[in-house]
């Protein structure tokens, strides 16, 4: 596996240039080689126009940035490449007034660019099953305090968590915001999980709902048990809420799944985080752009 510079000097030194951003992009998007999306030939002339291809047998161009978070950017991609860096390498992510400030953006520009990169760590993590013993549990995440259901839910967002137990410790895990937790909501959450899966969880009624497709395990767990029962969803419920309090000092309920997507990414990564940048580079280019609004990027 190709090794990216691991710190951040470096790292700018190497993408510095727009050419040197599209041979990475290009790397990562045909590891194989250019193949034509039209015809399937493997040879392309490189055209002036800095993301251009042109297939020698049909004529076809593509660009390399197309259905790409960068496809139609009007930044220069070292600095979409200096994002990544410095969002991936610190645990606690970066926020968007620090970003402008680092690179010389605006906060607009700036709180863009993190909406579409935690967009493309969300499609990569909902591409995963979980599997083997899988714990779910909710809870209310959002605004400056957090609370279990039914207290304090005033202003916050209701979010469904699955964490995979591996022995004493956690494997992968998903989290999804809810309108509200209620059977049909819970069944679509429950597609994350392989079929063959057994989910643990409380006994609450909509959780009911994890019976249809897996082997569903529900306890009646007074408070001061629940630690017992679902110790490896609850670590992660306190960790993803002393995330967003310490980076974010709370966040409101419109961008909160992206914000969740990205503690996810970096969850389900963290015993490679020397990789982070160059998996966030992959994520970036796999991913398939959402219409929102973004023209100033
Ligand atoms: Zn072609």
């Amino acid at each position: 596996m190709q090794q990216l510079p691991s710190n951040f000097l470096d790292w700018h030194r190497k993408f510095a240039s727009e050419n040197a951003c599209i041979r990475e992009l290009e790397r990562h998007r045909w590891p194989n080689g250019f193949l034509c999306p039209n015809c399937g030939h493997d040879q392309a002339y490189r055209l002036k126009h800095r993301h251009l291809h042109e297939c020698k047998a049909c004529r076809r161009q593509t660009s390399v940035t197309a259905g790409t978070v960068f496809e139609h950017t009007k930044l220069p991609l070292s600095k979409w490449f200096a994002a990544i860096y410095l969002m991936s390498a610190d645990k606690g992510g970066i926020s968007a007034m620090r970003l402008s400030k680092l690179l010389g953006v605006s906060w607009p520009t700036a709180h863009a660019m993190l909406r579409k990169l935690r967009q493309a760590m969300g499609n990569r993590d909902r591409a995963y099953w979980l599997e083997g013993i899988v714990e779910v549990d909710d809870a209310y995440v959002g605004g400056r305090r957090s609370g279990k259901r039914g207290r304090g839910a005033k202003g916050k967002t209701t979010v469904l968590f699955a964490v995979e137990k591996r022995g004493n410790g956690a494997g992968y895990m998903a989290a999804q915001t809810l309108d509200r937790l209620d059977y049909s909501q819970v069944r679509r959450f429950a597609e994350r999980i392989v079929p063959d899966a057994t989910v643990h969880s409380d006994a609450f009624s909509s959780l009911k709902a994890l019976a249809e497709r897996h082997r569903h395990e529900a306890r009646v767990t007074p408070p001061e048990k629940v630690d017992e029962w679902l110790p490896t969803v609850h670590i992660v419920i306190a960790n993803l809420k002393r995330y967003l309090l310490g980076t974010y000092h709370g966040v409101s309920r419109t961008y909160l799944q992206e914000y969740i997507d990205e503690f996810v990414f970096r969850f389900n990564r963290r015993n490679w985080e020397s990789q982070l940048p160059r998996r966030l580079i992959q994520a970036a280019v796999d991913h398939v752009p959402i219409p929102i609004r973004l023209t100033h990027v």
